[in-house]
């Protein structure tokens, strides 16, 4: 059975602005159609598909647990996800790991078990989250506020009280925003949805020494920046500094749903039985598919291709000297295309030549590309963006 677009769109609730093809199948690092059109895939489902299609090692040991075991309740543990806990926590550096679903949840943990760390130690009074403007973290009524963008503050009243948000690497911004009632401070090392902008180094160095003085945590969401894809096992590695809590999803799962709140051992112990729970969390099948991904992404040589790589994107795009290239920008295999056109229509017509891009902001053509594509494949799709961007009038 196939559905074209419009059939589709009858029976689900319109919340997205949503693109055609209806994608059907993935291969490797290209999506396909009902009729068999091939797009090379620069977005990896937002992020998700690091390993990219039908990764033949990811296959079999999500289908090896599938038929062994597929969900057993968190008041029993199960192997695959003790497993993961203890090589992902071993990579990090950190202590414990909650396992939730996504993104959204796992930054919602992470602000609970901030406020519950700071109650325990100093009393009530002292919950403020501090987030930067135009970051993003997550769709539900508390993460929302946290997200420091007002278009996402609307319609849905009375929003999570005790957020406050600074200007992205302006150090004293945030030393005005530290008061007495601050217990963290959540930052994505390059803001994602909000352009592609990586955070001066400088300026993270400072507020975590501040923070660490203060005793507020330091909480990153790298459930986009995380797990390889900038070349590191976490964005923030990219600045040389320590995290109370790391917060994952996208990547991890290639495909299949996880979300992951990482504790250093400061925080490790703070909740206690009932404090915090998610039927879903630590799935076994979803656990042995991310096993795989720690395997294949979060090693030395792995990381190091994807510098490589994401340095040979850069370097084509400056390269190129088009003049609706305002600047590149990002980390890895994170990269925004900072454009002088509407990135909305360079998406549009990137899928009628076979390609998949993402937007970022209003001004930023956003490429995610699976971790595993090779430098031939990322010239077809980049040549292709040049050869649109080069036919724009000015
Ligand atoms: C996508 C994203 C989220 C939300 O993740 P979901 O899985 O969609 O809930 C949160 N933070 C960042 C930085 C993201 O990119």
């Amino acid at each position: 059975m196939s559905y074209d677009f419009n059939e589709a769109k009858e029976h689900i609730v319109n919340s997205y602005g949503r693109l055609e093809p209806v994608i059907t199948h993935g291969e490797g690092v290209y999506l396909y159609d009902k009729d068999e059109n091939k797009y090379l895939d620069f977005t990896s489902g937002i992020g998700v598909s690091s390993l990219g299609y039908g990764h033949e090692k990811w296959i079999k040991s999500t289908s090896k647990q599938l038929k062994t075991l597929a969900h057993a309740s968190n008041i029993f543990y199960t192997e695959p996800s003790v497993k993961l806990a203890k090589e992902l926590t071993e990579k990090a550096n950190m202590s414990k790991i909650f396992f939730g679903n996504s993104g959204a949840e796992a930054n919602e943990g992470a602000i609970k078990l901030a406020r519950k760390y700071s109650y325990d130690k100093y009393g009530a009074g002292r919950s403020t989250i501090l987030t930067l403007m135009q970051s993003f973290h997550g769709r539900t009524i508390t993460t929302l506020k946290a997200t420091g963008q007002e278009k996402f503050h609307k319609y849905f009243f009375p929003f999570t009280e005790g957020f406050d948000y600074v200007k992205a690497s302006d150090l004293e911004d945030f030393k005005a925003k530290l008061t007495d009632e601050v217990c963290a401070i959540m930052l994505e090392a390059i803001q994602g949805e909000g352009g592609v902008i990586p955070l001066d180094k400088e300026f993270v160095q400072e507020v975590v020494k501040i923070c660490n003085e203060k005793d507020v945590l330091v909480i990153f969401d790298e459930v986009q920046c995380g797990i390889a894809r900038t070349g590191k096992m976490f964005g923030y590695n990219n600045f040389d500094v320590e995290a109370d809590i790391v917060t994952v999803a996208k990547g991890l799962g290639a495909g299949l749903p996880i979300g992951g709140i990482l504790c250093s051992s400061k925080v490790a112990d703070v909740f206690k039985p009932g404090d915090h729970g998610s039927t879903f969390g630590a799935n076994p099948v979803v656990c042995a598919g991310s096993l795989v991904v720690l395997d294949e992404l979060c090693n030395e040589k792995a990381l190091e291709k994807i510098t490589k790589r994401g340095a040979y994107v850069k370097e084509l795009l400056e390269e190129a000297k088009n003049p609706q290239i305002v600047a590149v920008r990002g980390i890895g295999l994170m990269i925004g295309i900072k454009v002088k056109c509407d990135p909305a229509l360079v998406q549009k017509e990137a899928i009628k030549r076979g390609l998949l891009v993402l937007t970022a902001g209003k001004d930023v053509v956003r490429l995610l590309p699976p971790l595993v594509i090779t430098k031939k494949e990322l010239k077809i799709g980049l040549d292709i963006i040049l050869e649109i961007l080069s036919k724009i009038e000015e």
